[in-house]
């Protein structure tokens, strides 16, 4: 029998990247491939591109030229593939700018990677044959892309991503994911139930439905008719064995009363909202072609706290866009003190090609942008510090995913995506644990177990396995 051929990916960027990777690995799992945690002894490398900002997309060279490098010391040459955003937007660029790329291949085509990568090898390594598939085809990748196996699953951990939702058809000015993931389109409702009791049967415990722009889901009911989020998040709750439900990316101008109200009904769907509005002053949201004010973003944070007062907000900024001036920046740091948030993503503006904002002549000096990034950070990091201490002394229900740094120590998560380490078996990991929250440190916080799914009596408050095993202060933990 000959060897199984080994597989290794490398993701850049968002969450649906992860996703996306996991579906190549499924993929690729039934033409004899296994994931291999190193390109030194990897057949295949794939490359999993990001191409939101220069940096990301830069990095994808710099991996290439690493790739390449390698590859001669080594004295072997690897079929080398590029998939992703960066694959997309610059497609046949690709091959000409970095040597021993085999396959460039679009988000919309990896349920074509088997017969790409055939064809490629077929064309023979030494003609350095170059494959550049970068169509958006007529027929649905999802009906055609292999799903985990039992083990992979398993592998994965309790928590997983499904993608319920590609694309985005709100051309914000500044954004490329309108032109690499194509127009919005969303999945069927029975084939993301199919898929999320697949997860379930295999030991998931939390979904994240994402989705480039999620909250504007309205896939097909089954009936012929669209359903949104919030029927699809009522659905997946009814799986056997799901507990938990987040979505992400949502916009703000998408927030819809169903889902508001969903928040308010459902003790599945998880406290914490990530809801980026990207610029607190009206004048710049405009510029950006964002469909909505900083008036409506609070009025929704409002509305969703009313429904759900433990909710806790995160958000998307970027600084520095073209012609913003310091009154709309200080608008921007007036919104983050309104609304109060307990996580956040901050970027400096980067332009990209093909977007409106960048060719605009009002670009500021990187100094500009990196003095508001810092002060912005810095007002972020406060809040998210306030948030975790506030937490200490909470009950939270914490879900165990995975063996922490030191023996006897779970790592899971907490309702509001903390970090948060716990002395429990390893036959615990899988459950939701109540816990108390003792310590709370910059990268996680500290508990001890009260009872829970596994836990069916209190743990002992001292000795015992807690005592013995000498659970450190968080500060000291590493999640
Ligand atoms: N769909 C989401 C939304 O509407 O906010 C965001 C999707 S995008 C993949 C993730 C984040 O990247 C954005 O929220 C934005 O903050 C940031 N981003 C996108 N384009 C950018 C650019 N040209 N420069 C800096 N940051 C950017
Ligand atoms: Fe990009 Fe999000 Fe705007 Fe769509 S809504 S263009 S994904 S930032």
């Amino acid at each position: 029998m000959s060897e199984p051929r080994k597989l290794y990916v490398k993701s850049f960027g968002c969450q649906m990247n992860v996703y996306d990777a996991q579906r190549m690995t499924d993929q690729l799992a039934r033409e004899g491939y296994v994931e291999t945690a190193t390109p030194d002894d990897a057949d295949l490398v794939i490359l999993n591109t990001c191409h939101i900002r220069e940096k990301a997309a830069e990095k994808v060279y710099s991996e290439l030229g690493r790739l390449r490098k390698q590859q001669e010391e080594l004295g072997r040459r690897t079929m080398v593939a590029v998939a992703g955003c960066v694959a997309q937007a610059e497609g046949a660029e690709i091959v000409k700018r970095a040597q021993g790329v085999d396959l460039v291949v679009g988000p919309q085509s990896y349920h074509r990677l088997p017969e790409l990568l055939a064809e490629a090898e077929s064309r023979g390594t030494h003609k350095r044959a170059k494959i550049v598939e970068t169509e958006f085809p007529v027929e649905d990748k999802f009906d055609f892309l292999a799903p985990p196996s039992r083990e992979a699953i398993a592998r994965r951990g309790p928590t997983a991503f499904v993608t319920v939702q590609e694309g985005c058809d709100k051309f914000c000015t500044f954004c490329v994911v309108p032109y690499t993931r194509g127009a919005e389109l969303s999945r069927p409702v029975g084939k993301i139930l199919d898929e999320v009791r697949r997860l379930a049967d295999g030991g998931v415990r939390e979904v994240t439905l994402i989705g480039q722009n999620v909250n504007a889901y309205h896939g097909d009911d089954g009936h012929g008719r669209p359903a949104g989020l919030a029927e699809l998040v009522r659905r997946v709750a009814e799986v056997p064995g799901i507990a938990r439900i987040r979505y992400t990316t949502s916009h703000p101008r998408d927030m819809d009363e169903e889902l508001i109200a969903a928040h308010r009904e459902m003790p599945a769907l998880m406290p914490y909202l990530h809801l980026p509005v990207q610029s607190g002053s009206n004048r710049i949201l405009t510029a950006m072609n964002r469909k909505h004010d900083r008036e409506l973003y609070f009025e929704i944070v409002a509305r969703v706290r009313a429904a759900r007062p433990d909710i806790a907000f995160s958000s998307d900024f970027i600084v520095g866009f073209p012609g913003e001036s310091d009154e709309d920046f200080a608008d921007t740091m007036d919104l983050v003190e309104k609304v109060g948030f307990a996580g956040a993503f901050s970027f400096k503006y980067s332009p990209r090609p093909g977007t409106p904002a960048a060719t605009s002549d009002d670009q500021l000096p990187e100094d500009v942008k990196n003095e508001r990034l810092y002060a912005l950070q810095a007002l972020l990091e406060r809040q998210k510090q306030a948030f975790d201490q506030a937490c200490r002394g909470r009950r939270l229900d914490i879900l165990l995913e995975k063996p922490g740094r030191l023996p006897g120590q779970l790592i899971g998560r907490s309702p509001y995506l903390q970090s948060v380490v716990v002395l429990a078996p390893r036959a615990a990991i899988g459950s939701l644990a109540q816990v108390e929250v003792r310590e709370v440190s910059t990268k996680s916080l500290a508990g001890d177990i009260l009872g829970g799914e596994f836990f069916e009596t209190q743990v002992p408050p001292s000795g015992g396995p807690r005592g013995e095993a000498g659970l450190r202060p968080a500060e000291k933990v590493e999640a």
